[in-house]
């Protein structure tokens, strides 16, 4: 399928229409040419439906814009939708460390962030996110170091990538989450959940606990695409 034709709703929307408008109105017109070129590359892969959505990508970019980010981290690239956004509006001199034990998918896309000129922004690192992300925090300089992070891995352990996120991130620094409705399954009976869902409703709803529990942050849950939380760390 051509890639301007994937307005079935990948998340919550229930209304086709009214996604394919929000994506032809809005998002279509304004998405740059190396993403909608990844998005077509993607587009045959079995689990294309992973990909970040364009129209969440389009509230990722605005928000790397309004904090003037510099330096990024993003756990979970598969193709590297999100990773190439990111990498496309953070300045000249912005870094993006990219965690993902599969190489294989971010070779996919690879051709295409050459190709758009941001390679030299891109730090990949090719291992499972947290003795990544462990490994990271070992050398101090990167303490506080992060003005924004994109997490969309492994939903069981939100909970472990944000205590060493929060490390990490600046203070005022953002953190967005992915997936934080897990396909509406969170307000879901649990009888009625779909089995492929069960696991992931749980450590999310647990997630999405702690997270409005936490102090040190201040959240928004916003219900686009399967559902983002925008965390700002306060102190
Ligand atoms: N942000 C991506 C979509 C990520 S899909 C986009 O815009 O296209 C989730 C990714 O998380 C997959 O590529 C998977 O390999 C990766 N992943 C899952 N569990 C992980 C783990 N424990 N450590 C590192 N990566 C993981
Ligand atoms: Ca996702």
């Amino acid at each position: 399928m051509a890639p301007e034709k994937q307005t079935e709703p990948k998340g919550l929307l229930q209304s086709h229409e009214l996604y394919k408008y929000i994506l032809e109105t809005n998002v279509y017109p304004r998405e740059p040419k190396p993403l909608k070129d990844l998005r077509a590359l993607t587009a045959s892969h079995p689990w294309a439906v992973m990909g970040t959505a364009p129209d969440a990508g389009q509230m990722i970019g605005i928000l790397l814009k309004l904090i003037g980010a510099k330096k990024a981290i993003e756990v979970g690239v598969f193709t590297g939708y999100s990773l190439l956004l990111t990498a496309l509006t953070i300045p000249d001199d912005g870094k993006i460390v990219a965690i993902d034990m599969d190489r294989e998918a971010y070779e996919i896309g690879h051709p295409v962030i050459k190709k758009a000129g941001v390679e030299h922004k891109i730090d990949f690192i090719e291992s499972q996110a947290l003795p990544a992300l462990d490994k990271l925090l070992e050398n101090s300089d990167n303490e506080g170091s992060f003005d924004f992070a994109f997490v969309d891995a492994d939903k069981i352990n939100y909970i472990n990538y944000h205590e060493r996120i929060m490390k990490l991130l600046k203070v005022n620094g953002i953190v967005v989450y992915d997936n934080t409705l897990w396909f509406g399954s969170v307000a879901q009976p649990e009888p009625l959940v779909l089995d492929e869902f069960k696991e992931g409703r749980v450590s999310t709803i647990k997630f999405n606990k702690s997270l409005a529990a936490d102090p040190r942050i201040e959240i928004s849950m916003v219900p686009l695409g399967d559902g983002l939380t925008i965390c700002k760390r306060l102190y």
